[in-house]
């Protein structure tokens, strides 16, 4: 298999005891060598929860419930994330998996130049590097990003906030990780400019050859730059495909919705449908398949069985609906 990195039944929690209310339910979902893997929801869905839960940057009152998290790493065996211990956690994150938090731009230091910062999750992570050695790699990688060496000197507030996300980028990218996890890195930019830093993102992959895990509300982004697509709702994963045929010829009627929520960048405008209703407080989860309350197709099964996620025939899609009868 060229499996880097597979989720296995993960259940994250928020509070413990019978305050608990399962914020991501029995996610299964694997990422491959080399790929851009997107995921997308409305907020709330469980992909930033996922993305922390999977990293184990779960802030309280956030609890892992069960599952497992195995990474394939270049040479030895594959392991459980889950079970590293802190020592070891810190070697991986960075190192081998990094990831760019929602908002993360605003995390900069305001008070040291962007380079200096640059140097120092180096410096951090490889102390024996040499001094020149490491301002020459943060170099690089600011380069690499598309940041001018006329602003390699600069403090945070001297740059866009396109630069800033750059740098973080940047950061994410400094130890040569395997794979890099994008939550949201987006949002606050402008569409322009969320295209020029994922085109950015999507050119490099190739170049140092990491994996993607994308994660947006936006899935007129992913389809321009994912090989594989992961649809979230309710805290499950409730279809997945090749990029392509997602847009082609979704399966779950909450893609169909999600499809229809955001103009495409290319090619004629979809109508701005929607999906009517909201998505589900994860305290009030509707019985049987989450969506039904929204779901313009629900019928008998829908309110009170789950929809296993399984195969509707071609082996390389997954989807979890009454519509479509899936083996597992
Ligand atoms: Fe709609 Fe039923 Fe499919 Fe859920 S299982 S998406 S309610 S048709
Ligand atoms: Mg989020």
């Amino acid at each position: 298999t060229d499996a880097i990195l597979e989720i296995r039944g993960l259940d994250v929690d928020y509070g413990v005891g019978g305050e608990a209310v399962r914020a991501v339910r029995d996610v299964h979902l694997t990422l491959h060598r080399g790929e851009v893997l997107g995921l997308a929801g409305e907020s709330g869905s469980g992909k930033s929860t996922l993305a922390y839960g999977l990293t184990r940057l779960l802030a309280p009152p956030g609890v892992i419930r069960g599952g497992e998290v195995i990474y394939h790493p270049e040479d030895g065996e594959p392991y459980d994330v889950l079970r590293l211990t802190d020592r070891q956690l810190r070697d991986f994150r960075w190192a081998e998996v990094s990831i760019v938090f929602q908002g993360a731009m605003n995390s900069l230091n305001p008070v040291h130049k962007v380079v200096t910062q640059l140097v120092d999750v180096i410096k951090a992570h490889e102390p024996r590097t040499t001094k020149a050695g490491r301002l020459a790699r943060a170099r690089d990688l600011l380069r690499l990003v598309g940041i001018s060496a006329d602003r390699l000197e600069a403090y945070p507030h001297q740059l866009s906030g396109g630069m800033r996300q750059r740098v973080m980028i940047a950061m994410a990218l400094a130890l040569e990780p395997r794979v890099v996890i994008m939550d949201e890195p987006t949002t606050a930019l402008d569409v322009v400019m969320q295209r020029q830093i994922l085109g950015r993102l999507v050119e490099l992959r190739e170049r140092l050859g990491f994996s993607v895990l994308f994660i947006t509300h936006d899935l007129s982004l992913l389809g321009e730059f994912s090989d594989r697509i992961a649809i979230m709702y309710g805290g499950r994963i409730v279809e997945q495909a090749p990029a392509a045929d997602l847009y082609r010829d979704a399966l779950h009627p909450y893609s169909h919705g999600l499809l229809n929520s955001f103009p495409a960048l290319r090619g004629p405008r979809r109508e701005l449908s929607g999906i009517p209703g909201s998505p589900p407080d994860t305290r009030g989860m509707p019985s049987g398949c989450a969506f039904h309350p929204r779901c313009p197709r629900a019928f008998e099964p829908c309110g009170s069985r789950v929809p296993a996620l399984g195969s509707p025939g071609d082996p390389a899609r997954e989807v979890a609906c009454w519509l479509h009868p899936v083996s597992p």
